[in-house]
């Protein structure tokens, strides 16, 4: 399957005259693009930018992250959710600041904790021109279209046939540029419904345009079953402090500090919670119990956090929740 110049040559030319001025875009730091890559995993566009500003302020190179308290970074992290991206962030920093320069190639920064196949690519190519093409939700739908492809994005050989595609499309250009080309066109233009197809600079060599159904693709991806969880915290305070542990049970949040009590997975919803929260395919139904004056029994992986420094130590909104039903008149 070929892609044609002209189309490419026209992608091109429309995201050097239409794209967003995005904080990250204003430097080809290596850095900045990495932290503005992870912050966007997850979270839209519009959300990351007040964060990666901050993010940013607070630490503005690798050596004061990776310095920098874990604790501190996970704050600064509040808001944006998926705090283990900020944990493999911080892990990474550590790591990078030992070696003499930032890694060029996707092939070595894939050896990184929390690189994976879309962040080594993209910064990669964002910061250092490899010729690589990335895949990710917005590539996936664009290519998708443009080549009215049936594929099953989420597995191995449709995965593959996408990239391939997407490599293709950034040669002969810089491939940091057509990259973030082909995302800009996917988050504005050929977006998930109502596509703006009257707008779009490929319109012309764009398969399932012409067959009438560019919206019936990509396929979706059938659902998986979200997992329960049930969770009896404790809430013990102490002289202004309150008791946690470390998470080692439960897959979500795992390795960070919560409050103790009984976790454990179930096939069904319990008869009564409390109120349930989800994260990512984790469904988490607690019974909140009342707050508990004594101390519980000596644990040596307990640890006691003045309540004022709760959301530094642990900034899940799962946590705070929690706190608040039982602190509820
Ligand atoms: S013509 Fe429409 S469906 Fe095709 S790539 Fe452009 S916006 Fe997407």
């Amino acid at each position: 399957m070929l892609l044609q110049q002209a189309m490419k040559q026209k992608l091109f030319n429309w995201f050097q005259q239409y794209h967003r001025p995005l904080p990250w875009r204003q430097s080809r730091n290596p850095y900045t693009i990495w932290i503005s890559e992870v912050m966007l995993q997850q979270t839209t566009t519009s959300a990351v930018i007040p964060h990666f500003e901050r993010f940013l302020k607070l630490f503005p190179d690798l050596e004061t992250l990776a310095s920098s308290p874990l604790n501190r970074v996970l704050e600064a992290w509040s808001g944006l959710g998926y705090y283990r991206r900020a944990k493999l962030l911080h892990a990474a920093s550590q790591k990078l600041v030992s070696e003499s320069q930032f890694p060029r190639a996707h092939q070595e920064l894939l050896q990184l904790p929390g690189f994976g196949p879309y962040t080594a690519r993209s910064v990669a190519s964002l910061a250092f021109d490899e010729p690589v093409g990335v895949v990710d939700g917005n590539v996936i739908r664009l290519l998708c279209r443009l080549k009215n492809l049936s594929v099953l994005w989420w597995n191995q050989s449709g995965r593959s046939q996408l990239q391939h595609l997407s490599d293709q499309m950034v040669e002969g250009h810089p491939s940091g540029v057509m990259n973030q080309a082909m995302m800009e066109l996917g988050a504005t233009i050929c977006t998930p419904s109502s596509p703006k197809c009257l707008l779009c600079p490929i319109a012309k060599w764009c398969e399932s345009r012409q067959r009438g159904k560019p919206e019936s693709l990509p396929l979706q991806r059938p659902r998986r079953q979200p997992q329960i969880w049930i969770w009896t915290p404790q809430i013990h305070l102490d002289q202004g402090r309150v008791a946690l542990i470390e998470n080692v049970t439960a897959p979500f949040l795992k390795g960070t500090w919560i409050f103790p009590g009984k976790m454990r997975s179930s096939d069904s919803p319990p008869k009564w919670w409390t109120y349930r929260h989800r994260i990512t395919n984790y469904d988490i139904y607690v019974q909140s119990q009342k707050v508990q004056s004594q101390p519980p029994s000596r644990s040596k992986n307990l640890i006691w956090v003045p309540l004022k420094e709760l959301k530094q130590q642990s900034p899940s909104s799962l946590l705070q929740k929690a706190l608040h039903q039982v602190a509820k008149p």
